[in-house]
């Protein structure tokens, strides 16, 4: 007689891979500290908490809850610690999740820049279309332009030499080349075996400029097949380094109301939605408003870059004094609705698309957000 488990298990390993499809853990911030803070990459996960920070009501709640694992936005420990002192934050809160084996995962600047993100998620939640990144990552293509000068009449041979070494491969399509015509100079010096043209002689011949894609790791091969199926003595290519932008992340995002409202109602819409206690608002009330841009949690940098983005109004988490007094010169509209209501919203969205994951339902594992946890300022007056 065989038994099954109900359950396959889960570990820490899986979350972090089902993480990484959703928001690339390479894609975060330079700065920043993302990925497995706390823990053992092996460890069997029970259930998860998802909340914007770790607290003590926070942690409190997830021992409650029989969670194991806790997903936060912001990372308890950004720089090397020098002393943990359990008398004082962080060290208080690494005791605690030290104490109670509970493991933590910060998902930060990489879930800001994804589409399944904060910013998206905000999107979503005020109700705008058409939504595009605010500013797609630019990314360093695994490939280089190489471009070659070929005398008219040895173009197919060229081409084929950089194909069959790998080049000029673009998805289902292998030959992928443009050329275009013109002449080129040049004066065979003394010691010089020309395949055209006299010693001494300056020379002008018809020649195609010859451009394809390479990968990277093929570019060495390419260049030495090329060079063998080129006619001249001294071959002139260029090698030049490929730069692209990602539509699949970036900064911020932007996108379009179905009706148009003024700025004042948006504020007032916006309190309700994000239960924010306050809006700070820049700009005239009256101004009508239709294409809006969101940058959630600090967004000094966006406001920075304010003018040249084609929005009504900027929602963002928060910026600081200097950055409002530049925006409210530079004539932006901005209405700033919190740091934590911005993004808990984006936290909010990541437990329902885990709690909807194959995966983890197979495990038997809940994923569920912490209900004690809210913005630091409690009151405002
Ligand atoms: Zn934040």
């Amino acid at each position: 007689m065989t038994t099954t488990c109900p359950h396959n298990t889960l570990i820490m390993r899986n979350i972090l891979d089902e993480l990484n499809r959703l928001a690339p853990w390479y894609t975060a911030e330079t700065w920043d500290n993302v990925g497995l803070i706390l823990g053992r990459s092996d460890q069997k996960i029970t259930h998860i908490l998802c909340a914007l920070e770790v607290t003590p009501a926070v942690v409190k709640e997830a021992r409650r809850r029989r969670c194991n694992l806790i997903i936060v936005h912001h990372p308890i420990i950004f720089k090397p610690l020098s002393r943990i002192d359990y008398a004082h934050y962080p060290g208080s809160l690494l005791r605690e999740l030290i104490r109670h084996d509970i493991h933590l995962i910060a998902i930060h600047t990489n879930l800001d820049k994804s589409l399944y993100g904060t910013n998206y998620a905000l999107a979503e939640r005020i109700g705008l279309h058409n939504c595009t990144f605010l500013s797609p990552d630019t990314v360093e293509r695994k490939a280089v332009k190489l471009v070659v000068f070929v005398p008219e009449g040895h173009e197919g041979k060229v081409i084929e030499a950089i194909s069959s070494g790998g080049g000029g491969i673009i998805g289902n399509y292998s030959h992928c080349t443009f050329r275009s015509k013109g002449t080129g100079t040049f004066k065979p010096l003394a010691r010089a075996t020309p395949f055209i043209g006299q010693k001494g002689n300056l020379e002008e011949v018809q020649e195609y400029r010859l451009e394809s894609i390479v990968p990277c790791s093929r570019i060495h091969q390419v260049v030495r097949e090329m060079l063998e199926a080129h006619p001249y003595e001294e071959t002139a290519y260029d090698i030049i380094p490929l730069e692209e932008t990602d539509s699949s992340q970036g900064l911020g995002c932007i996108g379009t109301l179905e009706s148009p409202v003024s700025l004042s109602v948006m504020a007032s819409r916006l309190k309700r939605l994000l239960n924010s206690k306050t809006i700070k608002i820049i700009g005239s009330p009256d101004t009508i408003i239709r294409k809006i841009a969101i940058c959630t949690g600090a967004a000094d940098s966006v406001i920075s870059m304010g003018q040249g983005v084609s929005a009504d109004v900027f929602i963002v988490g928060e910026i600081n004094h200097h950055t409002a007094v530049a925006a409210s010169i530079n004539a932006l509209n901005v209405l700033v609705a919190g740091h934590y209501e911005t993004e808990i919203v984006g936290m909010l969205h990541l437990r329902k698309i885990l709690s909807e994951n194959p995966l983890i339902q197979s495990a038997g594992v809940r994923v569920v957000t912490a209900t004690h946890q809210s913005s630091p300022f409690s009151r405002c007056l």
